[in-house]
């Protein structure tokens, strides 16, 4: 797949070589990571808000209540999506050299609210079907009141970057036979044991969770 342009902004200035504009790669990392980060700027201040986000080809979605801030205030405007998975802890034999092994995406772009009822509800299904697939089949149909309630947003990926640290730690040379542990600690996410609603009133089956 093809490598994204370099532009002013995606431009990474430090740690270059953890860089990569990938489309593939990034790709990767946004369809892993469950949690983003929407940055934009509301009334001369930052204001940044965690939200769950999908990816449809070459777009990125969210949603929420039609008339939130997330949503409604993003409309139109500069936005900057990060999300990040860490992926472990680097110790080092310094303090100044401990680090992060981890995968990163910036996106940087103008969001647009989708109108079209028919299309808001097949993207509404591509989210429900990524974190349990098949099971938007399954639920009781959306009704028109709750798609007018939800707002979702789309913005393309075009303007991105993602950063990768996967490495032991890098000492200054004179530090390697200082008598300290030094390695990496992976973090390994898993999900627990299902936990059924206690108003379940079938011996339902749980979903399988998305590969965490
Ligand atoms: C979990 C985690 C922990 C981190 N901890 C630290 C820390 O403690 N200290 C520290 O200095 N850095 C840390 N980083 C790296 C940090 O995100 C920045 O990459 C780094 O600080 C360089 O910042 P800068 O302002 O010089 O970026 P610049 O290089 O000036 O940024 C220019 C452009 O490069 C791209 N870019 C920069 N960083 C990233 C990124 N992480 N992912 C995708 N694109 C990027 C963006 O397009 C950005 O607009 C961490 C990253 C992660 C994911």
């Amino acid at each position: 797949m093809s490598e994204l342009e370099i532009t002013e902004q995606t431009q990474i200035k430090r740690g270059r070589k953890r860089g990569s504009y990938n489309r593939q790669l990034i790709y990767n990392i946004i369809d892993e990571a469950l949690v983003s980060y929407i940055g934009m700027v509301v009334k001369g201040r930052p204001f940044v808000m965690p939200t769950s986000h999908w990816r449809d080809g070459d777009k990125i979605y969210w949603h929420g209540g039609s008339k939130s801030r997330m949503v409604a205030g993003a409309e139109n405007q500069p936005v900057c999506l990060t999300l990040a998975l860490l992926d472990g802890l680097v110790m080092a034999r310094s303090a100044f050299h401990h680090s992060v092994n981890y995968r990163s995406v910036m996106i940087f772009g103008t969001p647009e609210k989708i109108v079209d009822e028919a299309e808001k509800a097949r993207q509404l299904e591509i989210f429900i079907d990524r974190v349990a697939p098949n099971r938007w089949k399954e639920l009781r149909p959306m009704q028109s009141k709750e798609l007018t309630a939800t707002g979702i947003l789309s913005m393309p990926i075009n303007e991105a970057s993602a950063k990768l640290r996967a490495a032991p730690p890098a000492d200054d040379e004179q530090d390697y036979n200082w008598p300290v542990w030094a390695g990496v600690l992976p973090l390994k996410r898993i999900w627990g044991e299902a936990e059924p609603c206690p108003r379940m009133t079938g011996d339902w089956e749980a979903p399988n969770p998305p590969a965490p």
